[in-house]
C-alpha cells in the first residue's frame, strides 16, 4: 500500500528495492555520501533474500544520515551471552528440532528463533515450544503442538 503522509509531503525522494553498502566519507570524520546498489527479491531453499544487480551503484550526497532499522534480530543482550547460546546464519537464537537452544534446557520460540513475523507464528510456537518443554521435563506430553521450528508459511 502506497501511503503519503505530510512528511512526505514536505520532500524529498522515495526510493525503493535498493541496499545502502556503505558510507562514504569525506576523508575528515565526516559522511559525504551513502553508496548504494539496487537489488532483488531471490528465493534460496524457501527463504526470501535480496540480492545485489550488478552495475546498479550509485553515490548519493549526504552530510547527515538517519538510521530508521527495524526487525534487525534479537538483541545481543547480556542473557544470551552468559546463556552462550549460538545464533543461526540470519542472526536469529539457534534452535533444534526440539525447540531447544545450543545451551542444555534453554528453549526458544517466537521472533527470537523464527525471526521477525507474526503474532500467529508466535502463538504457534509458544504452544508448541510448551509441549517440547513438557516433554524434556516429564518424559512425555499431552499438550499440542501445532507447528515445528522448520515450517514455513503455505504461498
Ligand atoms: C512495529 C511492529 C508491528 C507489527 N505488526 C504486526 C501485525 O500487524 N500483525 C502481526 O501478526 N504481527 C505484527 N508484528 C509482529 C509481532 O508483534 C511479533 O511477531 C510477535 O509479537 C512476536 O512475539 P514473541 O512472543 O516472539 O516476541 P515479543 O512479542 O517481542 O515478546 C518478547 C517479550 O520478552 C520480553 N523480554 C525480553 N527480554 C527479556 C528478559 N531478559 N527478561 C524478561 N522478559 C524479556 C519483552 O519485553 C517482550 O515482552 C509487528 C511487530 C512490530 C515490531
Amino acid at each position: 500500500m502506497m501511503r503519503t503522509s505530510s512528511a512526505h509531503e514536505e520532500g524529498g525522494e522515495r526510493l525503493y528495492a535498493i541496499q545502502t553498502q556503505e558510507f562514504v566519507g569525506d576523508g575528515d570524520g565526516r559522511v559525504a555520501a551513502l553508496r548504494t546498489v539496487l537489488v532483488e527479491q531471490r528465493i534460496h531453499d524457501g527463504r526470501l533474500s535480496f540480492e545485489p544487480v550488478g552495475g546498479t551503484e550509485e553515490d548519493h550526497r549526504a552530510q547527515l544520515v538517519l538510521l530508521a532499522l527495524g526487525f534487525t534480530g534479537p538483541e545481543r543482550s547480556r542473557l544470551l551471552e552468559d546463556l552462550s547460546v549460538e545464533f543461526d546464519a540470519r542472526g536469529n537464537v539457534a534452535r533444534n528440532d526440539h525447540w531447544m537452544t545450543s545451551a542444555d534446557g534453554v528453549f526458544v520460540c517466537g521472533d527470537m528463533g523464527r525471526g521477525q513475523s507474526l503474532i500467529v507464528w508466535a502463538i504457534a510456537e509458544g504452544r508448541s515450544c510448551a509441549a517440547a518443554v513438557d516433554h524434556w521435563l516429564e518424559g512425555r506430553t499431552f499438550l499440542p503442538a501445532p507447528v515445528t521450528p522448520t515450517d514455513q508459511p503455505l504461498r
